[in-house]
């Protein structure tokens, strides 16, 4: 059976200074792991100070229905889908949710994968996101740097 996965581009907003990036991306992931598990769905979010990049994949329906909802918030704005297709099978199979805070250590990660210090919208293609995050969920398997612990979805049950 496919799979349906949904990238996606988006402009954050959070800019309270007293609000941590690091916490921000932490309450999101959370509440994140919750729903997804619920649904189903699992992926991967990259986050820095201007834009937030994400996988979202799962059934086609859940996928669009969550897309929605994380339309509508406004701790970030201006979404653009970058790629929506069916896939042969997940990318992230086992986590619900998994997200990286951008710092200087993965630099030569994000520069791999074609995107430079400042991002692009227009030239972010979704083939190049997923294989960059799949890239930076290896990179976290072996350093806590910047990323946020995978929900094990295959421990769930
Ligand atoms: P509740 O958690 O009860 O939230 C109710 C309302 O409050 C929602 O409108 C919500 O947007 C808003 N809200 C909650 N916390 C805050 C806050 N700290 N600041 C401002 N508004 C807030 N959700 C998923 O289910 N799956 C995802 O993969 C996912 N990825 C996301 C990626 C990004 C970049 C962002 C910004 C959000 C993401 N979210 C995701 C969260 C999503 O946008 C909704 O906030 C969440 O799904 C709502 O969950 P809920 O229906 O249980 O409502």
């Amino acid at each position: 059976m496919s799979v349906h996965q949904l990238v996606y581009y988006s402009r954050n907003t959070i800019t309270k200074a007293s609000v941590s990036p690091w916490k921000a991306l932490k309450d999101i992931i959370l509440k994140s792991q919750a729903n997804n598990r619920r649904d189903d769905i699992t992926g991967y979010l990259i986050f820095d100070k201007v834009c937030f990049l994400q996988v979202l994949e799962g059934d086609r329906d859940k996928v669009r229905t969550a897309y929605r909802r994380i339309e509508g918030d406004v701790r970030h704005c201006d979404l653009v889908i970058l790629g929506a297709r069916d896939v042969a099978h997940r990318s992230f199979a086992d986590w619900t949710m998994a997200g990286a805070l951008r710092t200087p250590e993965q630099d030569s990660i994000f520069i791999e994968h074609g995107i430079g210090s400042t991002i692009i919208p227009a030239r972010l293609k979704a083939d190049r996101v997923v294989s960059l995050a799949v890239s930076l969920a290896r990179f976290h398997a072996f350093s806590r740097e910047g990323g946020i612990a995978a929900d094990d979805r295959s421990a769930a049950g």
